[in-house]
Order: structure tokens, then C-alpha cells, then sequence
């Protein structure tokens, strides 16, 4: 595993890492500038499948934040492309927004209701039963069941909000069926992002606020993690896990570089 200062490519978390309720966090709209001006690789990922990166970018600008759409990685994304890889040109129903059902589209997928081969949960403000019902037929006829991320609950200013993994879970009690998540902490989401921007585990860095999903993925995907308190994570939740990231930050701050070469001279 690398150290700090072997680390060419970057992965980072976006909520609780780089902005908090739309919020850009201390440092983070310095350090997308750092990477930018040095052409350091970078991915900025997100378990939220409702929004497309183009959409998401537009998001982090309103914060202060410069993020290219190509610079971003969903895990509607990272659906779509496990997907091609299964099965290029397949079909698939969808229970989501724009954010999956462009990147199936862009994948090659055809959307359908009829005998298709993938039944995909992503998440989405607008759950019918009508659509759970066809997809719980579905996946009992035969459909391989996906889910983009394995969240329950989504922030919201007023209180938590079903997500993603609350509706697969609806689903699976009706079937019988597991879905397969893609989203993190399924390290496959790190690779399949390490895969666009060329990047290899031995020198990329993950940074992110939570120890259950973005620690255990990086740890397991073999790449340095970094673990930054200006989310989830406190003293307390840090002790619950048997593993430990490479690094504890306060904020995203602290790894620019001029904090660096401050931190280097005491
Ligand atoms: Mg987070």
C-alpha cells in the first residue's frame, strides 16, 4: 500500500467529504483547483443514483465547487458499466431517475417491461406500485436483480428518506431474491472508477467519512484511505470496526499541499 506522497490518483467520497447540504466543506474547493492545475487524476464518487454527472456537476457548482461531469463517477454508472460487461445490448427494467436510466442507455441498454434480462432498483422520489409489482414478476420470471447502492436512508434538511436499499429490501421479502449492489462499499465501484481515469491501486488514494463504506471498499481494493471527521464519523463510531483507514484528517484541508509543506518543516 502506498504512502501519502507516492499517491497519483485521487478517489473521493462527495457528501460529508467535499460539501455538507449543498455547503462546500473547508479546503475542497481548493484542492479539486490543486489536482486540476497539477492534471492529477481524480474521480469524485457518489453512491446517489438519481442524478446524472451532468446534473451533479451543475449541483457542486451552485456549492462553489468545479467538478467536470466527466470528473464524477455514480454508482449509476458504475451499474451500467458492470452491466455491459455481463451482458452488451441486453435489456432492462428500471426503477429510478435519469441518473441510471441515461447511463444504461449510454451502455448500450434497451429499456423494457417485457422479458428483460436485468431488473435494475435505483433510487428515486417517485416509487409506484405498480412498478415494484412488475418488478417483483419480473425477477420471479427469470430477471437478474440489480441494485445501484445498498443505502436505506437518504439525508434530507427535514429528516431521513427511504432510498435505494429500503425498496430492493421490499422487493427481496417478495421474491425471495438478493439483489447484487454495485454501489459502494462494493469495491467494485473503485475499480470500475480506477478503470476510467487509468489509475492503479497501488498509488490511488480514497478519501471519505465513512468507515462502513468508503474505508472498507478502499481497504479492500487494496488502495490508501484517508478517512476526513467532517461527516458521519466520530471518535466512537471509528472504535465499533476491526479495520482502520491509512489516515485521519479533520477535513479535506489538510491535504493541500501548502498544509503539507507546513505540517513537513515542524
Ligand atoms: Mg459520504
Amino acid at each position: 500500500m502506498a504512502r501519502r506522497d507516492e499517491i497519483e490518483c485521487w478517489l473521493t467520497d462527495m457528501d460529508g467529504v467535499l460539501v455538507h447540504e449543498n455547503q462546500a466543506l473547508p479546503g475542497a474547493a481548493e484542492l479539486l483547483q490543486e489536482w486540476t492545475d497539477t492534471g492529477t487524476p481524480f474521480l469524485v464518487l457518489t453512491n446517489n443514483s438519481i442524478y446524472t454527472p451532468r446534473d451533479l456537476s451543475a449541483r457542486l457548482r451552485s456549492s462553489g465547487l468545479n467538478v467536470p461531469e466527466d470528473r464524477i463517477w455514480t454508482s449509476a454508472l458504475a451499474t451500467a458499466d458492470f452491466m455491459q460487461a455481463q451482458l452488451p445490448g441486453g435489456t432492462a427494467f428500471v426503477i429510478g431517475e435519469m441518473g441510471i436510466t441515461t447511463a444504461l442507455h449510454e451502455a448500450g441498454f434497451t429499456m423494457t417491461e417485457t422479458n428483460p434480462d436485468f431488473v435494475v432498483v435505483g433510487e428515486t422520489r417517485n416509487y409506484s406500485f405498480e412498478a415494484i409489482t412488475k418488478a417483483i414478476r419480473l425477477i420471479l420470471g427469470g430477471a437478474r436483480f440489480i441494485a445501484t447502492n445498498p443505502d436505506a436512508t437518504g439525508p434530507s434538511a427535514d429528516g431521513p428518506m427511504p432510498a435505494t436499499g429500503a425498496i430492493a429490501a421490499l422487493i427481496t421479502k417478495a421474491t425471495g431474491m438478493e439483489p447484487y449492489i454495485v454501489g459502494k462499499p462494493n469495491p467494485m465501484m473503485f475499480r470500475s472508477a480506477m478503470n476510467k481515469i487509468g489509475a492503479h491501486s497501488e498509488n490511488t488514494a480514497m478519501i471519505g467519512d465513512r468507515m462502513d463504506t468508503d474505508i472498507v471498499a478502499g481497504i479492500e481494493a487494496g488502495l490508501h484511505t484517508i478517512l476526513v471527521m467532517t461527516g458521519i464519523s466520530d471518535d466512537a463510531e471509528i472504535a465499533r470496526y476491526p479495520f482502520r483507514p491509512d489516515e485521519i484528517l479533520a477535513g479535506v484541508h489538510e491535504l493541500l499541499s501548502t498544509d503539507l509543506i507546513e505540517s513537513d518543516e515542524i
